[in-house]
C-alpha cells in the first residue's frame, strides 16, 4: 500500500522530560463543565449530562508558540482547561476502571472564537468553526500519571493571566463531571484510542484577547502554559 502523496506530520503534543512525543489522534472537548462558566454562557448546569465537541488533532499548539490572530472573528476568547490524555483505549469504560486509561495530563487553553459559536448557537449549527479552528488547542507538555496523579481528585488551583492579570480563577474539584465520570460517557458515544485528548471544561471568566496578548495558564501540580497572540 502506498499513499498518493505523503500524509501530513502527525500531531504530537511534547512529553515532560522526554524527547519522545505523545501523538495526537482526537481532541474531545467537554461543554459547560463548570457551574459559574454554564451560567456565565446562559444555561442551566443542573440539567444537563456532559456533553461534548471536537477539535481537529492538528489544533494543537506548543507551550511557548506565539499564534496568529485567527481570522474571521472579532471576540476571540480564551478557556484555561485540564486536559487528560488517554494511553489505554477502549469503549463504555466504567467509572471504576476510567481512570486506568489515562496516560497523563496537560494545562490547556481551548482558544475559542466566540462570535462564531455563538452565531452558531443562535442559528442552530455546528460549533466547529467557533472550536476547531488552526491552532486552537495550545497544550504544555504532557506529565504521566506516575508523576502527577490524578488532578481532579484533588481541589488544586486552576487559573488564567491575560498580560498578568488573572482572568479565570478556580480548583480542579469544581468539575460538574470529573475526569473518571467523563470518560465514562465519553467512551459510551465513540470508542477512546491511545493517543485521545480530552479538554475537561472552563471555569467562568472567559474573555477576549486581542494581538500583543500574552497568556499565562496554570494548574496546581499539572504545569505552567504561555501562549502569545501575535
Ligand atoms: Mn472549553
Amino acid at each position: 500500500m502506498s499513499y498518493a502523496f505523503s500524509p501530513v506530520e502527525q500531531a504530537s503534543v511534547a512529553i515532560e522530560g522526554s524527547e519522545e512525543r505523545f501523538p495526537v489522534r482526537r481532541i474531545y472537548c467537554v461543554g459547560r463543565n463548570y457551574r459559574a462558566h454554564a451560567i456565565e454562557m446562559g444555561s442551566d448546569p443542573d440539567r444537563e449530562p456532559p456533553f461534548f465537541f471536537m477539535k481537529p488533532a492538528d489544533a494543537v499548539v506548543e507551550n511557548g508558540a506565539t499564534i496568529p490572530y485567527p481570522p474571521q472573528t472579532s471576540n476571540l476568547h480564551h478557556e484555561i482547561e485540564l486536559v487528560v490524555a488517554i494511553g489505554t483505549g477502549g469503549k463504555d469504560i466504567s467509572v471504576d476502571d476510567a481512570l486506568d486509561h489515562v496516560w497523563g495530563y496537560g494545562v490547556g487553553i481551548d482558544l475559542t472564537r466566540r462570535d462564531i459559536q455563538n452565531k452558531a448557537k443562535e442559528t442552530g449549527r455546528p460549533w466547529d468553526m467557533g472550536k476547531g479552528f488552526d491552532n486552537s488547542a495550545p497544550c504544555t507538555a504532557l506529565r504521566p500519571v506516575s508523576d502527577v496523579g490524578h488532578p481532579d481528585t484533588g481541589n488544586g488551583a486552576i487559573w488564567i493571566k491575560v498580560n498578568g492579570e488573572t482572568k479565570q480563577e478556580s480548583t480542579l474539584d469544581l468539575h460538574i463531571w470529573n475526569t473518571a465520570e467523563t470518560i465514562n460517557y465519553l467512551s459510551g458515544l465513540c470508542e477512546l484510542q491511545p493517543g485521545d485528548l480530552v479538554y475537561m471544561g472552563t471555569p467562568d471568566g472567559v474573555a477576549a484577547v486581542v494581538s500583543g496578548d500574552t497568556m499565562e495558564g496554570h494548574i496546581e501540580g499539572v504545569g505552567d502554559l504561555t501562549i502569545n497572540i501575535a
